[in-house]
């Protein structure tokens, strides 16, 4: 593979053997002049690449993790053939290995609330004191399943006892399955979340009433899906929620996501969640309706969660 500096001077000299030539150098352009032209070029762009990367290791990045279910496999109830697994599982083993690590490590676990207004709204708050050199990371847990809360419960509860630390878990719930035992998966029930939430564990966020993909659904469903959703969350925790952080915010089912799907999201949520696989880059012109998530799945060890939580790439 010959070299773009030999390949640069055989281009030259083609170009000043071609018919090209005499029209060139009666404009002034000549082989020493192209030439200056490219050491010039070549050199604005290495200093844009030089200045575009420092900007880049400035912007301030945050994992937004995304769990489904949480299993433990020692028990046969959630292990096959009771349960067939599922490519979004996570185990309760490694989740609790997980969650350790950060607390260990320091890191503030972000509320949905949190995200919000240090990071993600138009002039964001200044971020306290006691939390500005802390490291950041967000733990999501979608769709409400009765097995996820369990672990996850159970896993904060621990990490209190052991540290005396409090760690944020996101919820993001389907309010229509709230209690469901007849769906594939068992579902918490609306006391579950209470119980979270009160412990100071639970924070309760939209995922629109029914689990659609929104980007399929007429106006008046829409409407239904984030209002109906909001309004049962709402209900559900209600006066425990003193500061009215319940359900401000929404992921979107499957990440599934549109101009009309976000017009409708700005009426009932002031930020939205996808899952694109990014972290979240906090840029001052950040689309807050579209922030990023990292799915996680079974096959993820936990040293590649911690890679992303420390803002690596994997
Ligand atoms: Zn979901």
């Amino acid at each position: 593979m010959p070299s773009l500096a030999d390949r640069g001077s055989r281009f030259l000299s083609r170009l000043g053997r071609s018919r090209l030539a005499p029209p060139l150098r009666r404009l002034g352009i000549n082989r020493a002049s192209v030439k200056r032209a490219a050491i010039i070029g070549g050199s604005l762009t290495l200093g844009l690449a030089i200045v575009v990367g420092s900007i880049e290791a400035q912007i301030d990045r945050i994992a937004i993790l995304g769990f489904h279910d949480i299993i433990d496999p020692n028990l046969p109830s959630e292990r096959a053939p009771a349960r067939a697994p599922v490519e979004s599982d996570y185990t309760r083993q490694d989740f609790e290995r997980l969650l350790a690590y950060l607390v260990d490590q320091n890191y503030w676990f972000l509320s949905a609330d949190d995200l919000y207004n240090y990071f993600a709204k138009p002039d964001p708050d200044p971020i306290p004191d006691e939390f500005k050199h802390r490291p950041r990371v967000a733990i999501s847990i979608d769709d409400g399943y009765a097995s996820a809360h369990t672990h996850a419960f159970k896993a904060a509860e621990n990490i209190q006892k052991r540290t005396g630390k409090t760690i944020k878990l996101i919820w993001f719930i389907n309010p229509a399955f709230l209690g469901r035992m007849d769906t594939t998966l068992p579902r918490m029930t609306c006391e579950h979340l209470q119980a979270g939430f009160e412990a100071g564990f639970y924070d309760v966020q939209s995922h629109t009433a029914n689990h659609q993909d929104l980007t399929t659904l007429d106006p008046d469903q829409l409407k239904v899906e984030f209002k109906q959703a909001r309004d049962q969350l709402v209900t559900c925790i209600g006066d425990r929620d003193r500061d009215h952080q319940v359900a401000q915010h929404v992921a979107y089912p499957f990440g599934a996501v549109n101009a009309t799907v976000i017009q409708y999201a700005r009426r009932y949520h002031l930020s939205g969640y996808v899952y694109d696989s990014h972290l979240l880059r906090v840029l001052p012109w950040r689309d807050r309706y579209r922030l990023s998530r990292l799915p996680v799945n079974a096959s993820m060890p936990v040293k590649k969660l911690q890679a992303w939580a420390a803002g690596r790439s994997w």
